[in-house]
């Protein structure tokens, strides 16, 4: 073959530096990568490929990392219910004693439906509809995060037809330029999201003076994949003074929400991104002396690194360019590649002999866009046809984004927890994808 080999003694930037941080439920065992002590190509043999896999206990000990971290303050941890929806990760962390973050009425019954309890859910987003508001009003959930006054004043009416009172918190945008990348920045001035900061003072006033309102807190979410302190001190510097300005304008405000956001690692060697304890330090220093108590809504951390997707090598294309390996996985099972350029670490099921040599691959899907890949220019060593691929961190945002686009079939999802494992979602069937469509009698 023509592949371009690389030049120097290649050792794969996983196999020398270990997989990134976080991603611990990934290990091979005799050369075979397992999460925790299941074999990954016995999950293949059982459900087909690709699928999503993730570890059960990974996801607990997350959770319960974030939040030993806030020990001693009063927070209720709302897990971000879009990070990943499955009725089963839903019930394990309502189970363990999480809230949860929801963003539409789906998830407001997913959240429901899993057992959080009502008044443990918080409901944000720009776009809440008229039906959305009524039914989380007659399902007495805990907040609505309320993102713009005209939102209010729609909140407010439903709530006096209902003859409810809708607790509300504002989300102000602190403009602060904060997350991995610019398609998951939320907090800055030109961001569809949160009230301007040099209107909060009006919203609240709004707020005060509408029926059916109930005003209890401030929200603060300004992004998502944060590494580093220095925007969440700013948020929570800011949120302190506003907290007090309002407290001096006679609004009670009895809660902070500090949003969600704390980013992982997605690469191997990588330093590990602010942890929660650096993270729940700087609340304290900032807002701990308010006598508040805290929502976060950490998605990310949670479920990221506890999943992998895992997909076959169906052919090898060597160019003069560089290898192409194609892969039953495309785009539209794991979008975050082409959406936010992300990176996710890519490894071999069947961990090559040491010293094999590697070759400047892209790793791509069957659907027929150029955007469609998992991996640019990546060293890989030849992958035999049938090979098993494992796509590491995708257990956020990777099968709640995922489509049919070229009507391909939503994939599995697995869930691992200690030597068991379960189908946490069937594969699509072909019958259920055509039976979407209607054609009309006059056809
Ligand atoms: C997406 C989102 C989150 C979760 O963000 P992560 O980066 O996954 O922690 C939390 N809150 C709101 C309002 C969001 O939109």
């Amino acid at each position: 073959m023509r592949q371009r080999q690389s030049s120097d003694k290649q050792v794969l930037a996983w196999a020398k530096q270990g997989f990134p941080p976080g991603t611990e439920a990934f290990a091979y065992k005799d050369n075979v990568l397992a999460v925790e002590n299941v074999l990954l190509p016995v999950i293949a043999a059982s459900v087909g490929t690709p699928f999503y896999v993730y570890s059960a206990t990974v996801i607990c000990r997350n959770y319960r990392a974030f939040k030993a971290a806030f020990a001693g303050l009063d927070i209720l941890v709302a897990y971000a219910v879009k990070a990943n929806s499955n009725q089963a990760v839903l019930k394990l962390l309502a189970g363990a004693g999480a809230g949860a973050d929801i963003v539409s009425g789906g998830e407001l019954r997913r959240a429901l439906a899993a057992g959080f309890h009502p008044q443990k859910i918080v409901y944000s987003g720009v776009g809440k509809t008229a039906e959305e508001m009524d039914f989380a009003l007659q399902s007495r959930i805990g907040c609505f995060n309320v993102e713009s006054p005209a939102e209010l004043q729609l909140l407010s009416a439903r709530a006096q037809a209902l003859g409810a009172e809708a607790p509300v918190s504002l989300r102000i945008n602190p403009d602060i330029a904060a997350g991995g990348h610019a398609k998951i920045a939320t907090g800055k001035a030109e961001n569809k999201f949160g009230i301007p900061q040099a209107e909060a003072l009006q919203a609240y006033a709004l707020a005060a003076r509408l029926k059916g309102i109930k005003i209890c807190g401030l929200d603060v979410h300004i992004g998502s994949q944060i590494e580093q302190a220095e925007p969440f001190a700013r948020a929570f510097a800011f949120a302190a003074g506003l907290v007090q300005d309002l407290r001096r304008q006679g609004f009670s405000i009895t809660h902070i929400d500090i949003g969600g956001g704390l980013g992982i690692a997605y690469q191997a060697g990588a330093k590990p991104p602010l942890e929660p304890g650096a993270y729940a330090a700087l609340l304290r220093q900032y807002l701990g002396g308010l006598g508040l108590s805290f929502i976060a809504e950490p998605g990310r951390f949670i479920t990221g690194n506890a999943g992998a997707l895992v997909t076959k090598v169906l052919f090898v294309k060597p160019t003069a360019a560089k290898n192409f390996i194609i892969v039953d996985a495309g785009m539209n099972d794991l979008i975050r590649p082409t959406l936010y350029d992300a990176w996710h670490e890519i490894v071999p099921v069947v961990a090559p002999p040491a010293g094999e040599p590697c070759y400047q691959s892209d790793i791509v899907g069957p659907v027929c866009e150029t955007g469609d890949y998992l991996a640019l220019d990546r060293q890989m060593p030849l992958m035999p046809a049938g090979a098993l691929l494992a796509v590491l961190s995708s257990g956020a945002y990777g099968a709640g984004m995922a489509g049919n686009y070229n009507s391909r079939l939503l994939v599995p999802e697995v869930l691992v927890e200690g030597g068991r494992f379960a189908i946490i979602r069937p594969r699509a069937t072909y019958d259920s994808l055509l039976a979407q469509d209607k054609i009309p009698d006059w056809l």
